[in-house]
């Protein structure tokens, strides 16, 4: 039982075999992904000088076209991100990258220290290689459509802000899963798999209080119309919240949104100031009956379980892998320890896991439809149409995505289709 099940390949699989596959699902990934986007694109310059005829009394033409514009241009831009994030995957496996890491590192520092020093040193390197795409995302395609409100001041001083916390709360997380790894014998996964989600539900619990308010300002809903009906809404909900809040979102971004964030007697409702300041009362009481819905039909707490059941198989997976040499060997890195291990796992793991994607995708759009039902039940169907709409238009969301690659990538239903259930739900009440 102990014998990992990995042990037991035939002994002609060997580290050439385990280059080839993971070659092979690399290109093929990555093709996928390039053939998509390239669709997407072409379908919405396709469709740019056309309304869908949905939409026709509501969207103009010139809405119509920016959001085609938009997209198309965060589109490119994602491709050009794809492309750079296999180029660093082959520099950093089979192109030597870690090896040259960790050549630089084992001589300098023992144990724990050099595998902090290697996991660091992958993030800098990362957030490096990312940085000028970030910079051209926020500073070029934002502000040429008119969202962006960041100055690079205040771009340089999040990035430094989400850094140091990154490495306060993120050192002494990754010296314990390295020790866990070492000290706990063969059943090191499942150790890790408790701290990891202990850590994590911790972490839900103490992110709005403790650290959002590192980055926004929260400042409690006024007294008024707006607040009158969401106490009312919550209250004919049977839903209980420690507070209602107004997050500064126009700081960063003319983009507009609301959330909640914690859970338990933690839960806080957030409002972006662009949100309020777009839509009418009933519109956002539409919306937060949306929000509410995800709570009331156990969307979150689905979510939740899904990502413990994911992490537990991932590490018990990476438990069978952690003593097969071709592991190693096969991605370019000549030594074997528990911090490489980690790294190349969670390095590579996409490749092999693309296919869950559409999979997530199609679960995520049941929910938004399962939300917007309650939303309808609870609220008015036509308020949320209307909030629909305008958060379509003011954000330049595109209404006419490519059909698959929506079906693979998009978390929410095309906007078509959303409005078509809630006509039908708003009809039947
Ligand atoms: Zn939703």
């Amino acid at each position: 039982m102990k014998t990992p099940i990995f042990a037991q390949l035939p002994p002609t699989f060997v580290t050439q075999d385990f280059t080839q596959i993971f070659l092979a699902c690399f290109a093929l990934t990555l093709g996928i992904r390039l053939w998509l986007k390239r669709r997407h694109i072409r379908f919405i310059a396709s469709h740019r000088e056309q309304v869908p005829v949905e939409f026709a009394e509501r969207i103009t033409l010139d809405s119509h076209r920016r959001a085609a514009d938009y997209t198309i241009d965060r589109n490119k831009a994602a491709v050009l991100g794809i492309a750079i994030d296999a180029g660093l995957l082959l520099a950093l496996t089979l192109g030597g990258g870690l090896a040259a890491l960790h050549a630089f590192w084992a001589p300098r520092l023992d144990g724990l220290f050099y595998g902090l020093a290697m996991i660091f040193s992958l993030m800098l390197i990362s957030g490096l290689v990312d940085l000028p795409l970030s910079l051209y995302r926020q500073f070029v395609i934002e502000a040429r459509h008119g969202f962006n409100r960041m100055t690079l001041g205040l771009f340089f001083a999040d990035l430094l802000k989400q850094s140091l916390l990154g490495a306060l709360i993120g050192a002494p997380v990754i010296l314990a899963v390295l020790w866990l790894m070492g000290a706990m014998g063969d059943l090191w996964w499942l150790y890790v798999w408790l701290f990891w989600s202990a850590f994590n539900l911790l972490l839900m619990f103490v992110y709005p209080t403790w650290i959002a308010p590192l980055f926004n300002k929260f400042v409690p809903l006024e007294e008024g119309d707006m607040k009158a009906r969401v106490e009312a809404l919550l209250a004919r909900c049977g839903f209980r919240s420690s507070g209602l809040f107004v997050m500064d979102g126009s700081k960063r971004s003319s983009h507009g949104n609301a959330y909640f964030t914690g859970f338990g007697d933690n839960k806080r409702i957030v409002f972006f100031d662009t949100l309020l300041t777009r839509l009418d009362p009933p519109e956002v009481e539409a919306v937060l009956a949306h929000e509410l819905g995800h709570f009331r039909r156990r969307h979150v707490a689905k979510r939740l379980v899904m990502m413990f059941a994911g992490s537990l198989t991932f590490l018990w997976l990476l438990g069978q892998l952690i003593d097969a040499p071709w592991f190693y060997a096969g991605l370019g890195v000549d030594a074997q320890n528990t911090a490489l291990a980690l790294i190349l796992f969670f390095l590579v793991m996409p490749v092999f896991t693309f296919p869950l994607t559409p999979l997530m995708s199609t679960l995520s759009r049941r929910h938004e439809f399962e939300a917007d039902a309650y939303a309808a039940e609870h609220a008015a169907a036509d308020d949320l149409i209307r909030a629909l709409v305008k958060l379509y238009r003011d954000n330049a969301a595109t209404l006419t995505p490519d059909p698959l690659h929506s079906l693979f990538y998009d978390s929410h239903p095309p906007a078509a289709q959303r409005i078509a259930h809630l006509q039908q739900q708003g009809s039947r009440s």
